[in-house]
């Protein structure tokens, strides 16, 4: 079991979330300190993908 820290998918700044390598993340809201936003995203096999919603 591994655990990593979650990087920012827009800026690569780590953020201050942690995901193991089973953790499974649908319509995540990460938050990241640098870019001051939140992003959608998805986590599975810690790969991590941007979901574009409209007005999120
Ligand atoms: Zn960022």
């Amino acid at each position: 079991m591994q655990i990593q820290w979650l990087y920012c998918p827009v800026c690569g700044n780590k953020t201050r979330n942690k995901i193991r390598d089973d953790t499974v993340l649908k319509k995540f809201p990460l938050y990241c300190p640098k870019c001051r936003k939140q992003t959608l995203i998805n986590i599975k096999n810690l790969k991590t993908t941007i979901i574009n919603e409209p007005d999120a």
